[in-house]
């Protein structure tokens, strides 16, 4: 399948992200007056502890796992640090009230219809069962929206626990679980499909949600999630400059890390893909505003500046088929 072309203005309008900016560095600095509350961690997909420093960026800490070669933030919040801060988050009251409404149509049409297809030909390529999907983390409930429009389904489900979220799903028609992954599953039948977008990046144990969504699913039914790969271009490039190093984000896996951790949990790898498409655009970015300096650089230089017009969505098409994008896909058989 051949995605559409995605430019970043697309989906994150500039002026909005301005504002989206400045309260998520709020959000930030009421985190880091909670630093009494973090944890020190091994690695959490791992559970190796012998690490080297990785990228340091508003204070936090962030260390690359010498075994797996994950990056993990440690110390990090509690889980119950976590779930204030999201709750209290300044940032994702203005996403969810103005951003994500401002873009929807945008975002629907580059994103999530793009998505909801993939999600489909990889349960159809894998021959799955086409009863339950459920959706952990279903936010605005877009991707629900398009995955039901596919009909593939018999029953599409947003588990999503946070309440203005959960309404918004209801309010366009969706069968809605407003709880926590966990408490999903008594109002569940054994689902065929599990998929989770940009979760679990943002958790306190990943193994958890594996071990939950695996909770979900029917025998040999199939979870398909997606997160940053911190093997990917613009994360190896950029390191801390890259807007994936977040201090949201507290797993930074690659296909192999994540798909070990997926055998812990009893899952079969049955694909992986890096179908990501900004990497070479958000490299450009930050070369054009000086941020990255390309000057003992020339190969990327003349990469993302000369010739890109030319080279840069050759370059991008190659990341993806080279499985080197930094948004990657995982699917597992529940064994
Ligand atoms: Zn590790």
């Amino acid at each position: 399948m051949t995605s559409p072309r995605l430019r970043e203005a697309e989906i994150r309008p500039d002026e909005l992200m301005a504002e989206q900016g400045r309260r998520y560095e709020a959000d930030v600095k009421w985190l880091l007056t909670q630093i009494d509350r973090f944890q020190e961690v091994p690695c959490p997909i791992c559970e190796a502890t012998e690490h080297r420093p990785e990228w340091s960026k508003y204070g936090l800490e962030y260390r690359r796992c010498t075994r797996c070669r994950s990056v993990y933030m440690s110390p990090r919040p509690s889980p119950a640090l976590l779930a204030e801060y999201y709750r209290r988050s300044a940032n994702y009251e203005y996403w969810n009230e103005v951003v994500f409404p401002a873009s929807e149509e945008q975002r629907r049409a580059k994103i999530f219809r793009p998505r909801a297809e993939r999600t489909v030909e990889i349960a159809r390529r894998h021959n799955t069962r086409f009863g339950t999907l459920v959706d952990v983390g279903a936010g605005f409930g877009t991707f629900c929206e398009e995955v039901e429009r596919l009909a593939a389904f018999e029953r599409v489900v947003a588990v999503e626990p946070e309440p203005h979220l959960a309404q918004t799903c209801r309010d366009k028609g969706l069968e809605v679980i407003e709880a926590p992954v966990e408490l999903a599953v008594e109002e569940l039948e054994a689902a065929d499909v599990v998929t989770s977008f940009e979760v679990i990046e943002h958790l306190f144990s990943p193994r958890e949600l594996i071990e939950k969504c695996g909770s979900l699913l029917a025998p040999a039914g199939l979870v398909v999630l997606t997160c940053p790969n911190v093997m990917g271009f613009d994360v190896l490039i950029l390191g801390e400059l890259s807007a994936t190093v977040d201090a949201e984000h507290l797993n930074y896996m690659h296909p192999a890390s994540l798909g070990s951790l997926f055998e812990k949990c009893g899952f079969e790898v049955i694909e992986h893909q890096t179908p990501g498409r900004l990497d070479a655009e958000l490299v450009r970015k930050k070369a054009l505003s000086n941020e990255l300096e390309l000057g003992d650089q020339p190969f990327l230089r003349r990469l993302l500046i000369e010739d890109w017009e030319r080279v840069g969505d050759l370059f991008q098409d190659f990341l993806v088929d080279a499985g080197m994008s930094s948004n990657m896909w995982l699917a597992g058989r529940k064994g």
